[in-house]
């Protein structure tokens, strides 16, 4: 059988201090794992951060004795993409390389389709498997489809199933908890999930957003003024839900309070379909990470539910440990901001871009 070169595009964006217990390095290793053969190659396409130039503190080299240990297999890293090919085909098959941050080569932050078609030439099939960046057009997720081979991973397939099925027909009640900081995209998501969610349990920032809204003085809380206008408009609809009492130091509301907690805790324990984006707090503080515990613990107990939970911050907030994607009745996103573009109804251009080649070349 001819050997088969794979580009797999991973998501290793990790800001966690241990990075062998983020998720996002389980699901890469995993999906690395589960591609290499003795009779193939494998190379990992990868960013992280948002770098203009070469960047040492977000090189991707460490990752490479991180992936091998993991794996069990050696991961051979390669600085330039400039020579790549030469160092690729000249290997062994079973052979597992990591390109460095893409985003250091100027090819990828420009979306220059010379450098897709570059990358492309590295091997004989592109696997789309970064989930956090599909919502995003660039050589190494949209450009390189258009020259191989290419599909949708695993980790990408898990995840926009549960979200289809959690969204399209969900099992109801549907429970949508919606926090954090970045609001972009969560009002997107709540106006079009509104009609098939029961309630909108709102926090953190954004609850923060909705209490302005409402008519409350949130003085220094973090929240955001340009979305009080449509954050109004929201609130007419009765299913939405946002705190009634909360933690506050220094004028600003930090965390929910224990009768929100109460009926939030109720609301989750009758839902049957939950998805969780954004914490409740600022859980970084001890003082005021109760009220993301106490959901989180709620959430968790919830047997009967399928659920997604999503957001590098509020995956990190959980008071469980995270082994795997999927586990039991819950999804774990990989993506923050792409699940949130997912659910707001917007395209995922990489996603469509993958699909898209997969039936030009099988036809
Ligand atoms: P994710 O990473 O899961 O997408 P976000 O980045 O949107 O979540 O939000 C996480 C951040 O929001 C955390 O750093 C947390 O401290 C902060 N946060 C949540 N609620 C508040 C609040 N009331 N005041 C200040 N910061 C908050
Ligand atoms: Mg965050």
């Amino acid at each position: 059988m001819r050997m088969r070169t794979y580009l797999v595009r991973l998501n290793l964006d990790i800001k966690e201090k241990n990075i062998q217990n983020a998720l996002r390095f389980k699901a890469a290793s995993l999906s690395i794992k589960a591609l290499s053969r003795p009779n193939n190659k494998v190379v990992v396409l990868a960013h992280r951060g948002r770098p203009t130039k070469f960047d040492k503190p977000l090189s991707l080299r460490p990752f490479a004795s991180l992936l091998s240990k993991s794996t069990g297999k050696k991961v051979v890293f390669i600085d330039r993409v400039a020579g790549a090919k030469k160092k690729i085909d000249g290997a062994r098959g079973g052979s597992v390389f990591l390109l460095e941050n893409l985003r250091f080569e100027k090819g990828e932050r420009e979306n220059s389709e010379k450098f897709a078609r570059t990358l492309a030439a590295l091997g004989d099939e592109y696997i789309m498997n970064d989930f956090a960046t599909s919502h995003r057009s660039s050589p190494s997720t949209t450009g390189i489809t258009k020259y191989i081979p290419s599909r949708n991973g695993e980790i990408v397939r898990n995840e926009i199933e549960a979200l289809e099925k959690a969204t399209k027909k969900p099992a109801r009640p549907l429970v949508l908890i919606i926090g954090g900081a970045k609001i972009k995209d969560k009002a997107g998501t709540i106006k079009r999930l509104l009609p098939k969610t029961s309630h909108v349990l709102l926090g953190g920032g954004v609850g923060n957003t909705f209490l302005a809204a409402s008519g409350i003085d949130v003085k220094k809380s973090l929240y955001e003024k340009e979305m009080v206008k449509s954050a109004k408009s929201l609130l007419r609809s009765r299913k939405i839900v946002y705190p009634v009492d909360f933690a506050v130091k220094g004028n600003a509301i930090l965390d929910i309070g224990p009768e929100t907690i109460k009926r939030y805790a109720k609301i989750i324990k009758s839902a049957r379909t939950i998805i969780w984006a954004g914490p409740m707090g600022k859980f970084e503080d001890k003082e005021f990470r109760n009220g993301n515990d106490e959901i989180g613990k709620a959430v968790l107990r919830n047997k009967k539910a399928k659920i997604i939970i999503g957001g590098v911050d509020t995956l990190s907030s959980l008071p469980v440990r995270i082994k795997s994607q999927k586990q039991g009745n819950i999804l774990f996103s990989t993506g923050g901001s792409a699940m949130l573009q997912f659910l707001a109804g917007k395209k995922m251009p990489a996603i469509e871009a993958a699909k898209k080649a997969k039936r030009k070349m099988t036809r």
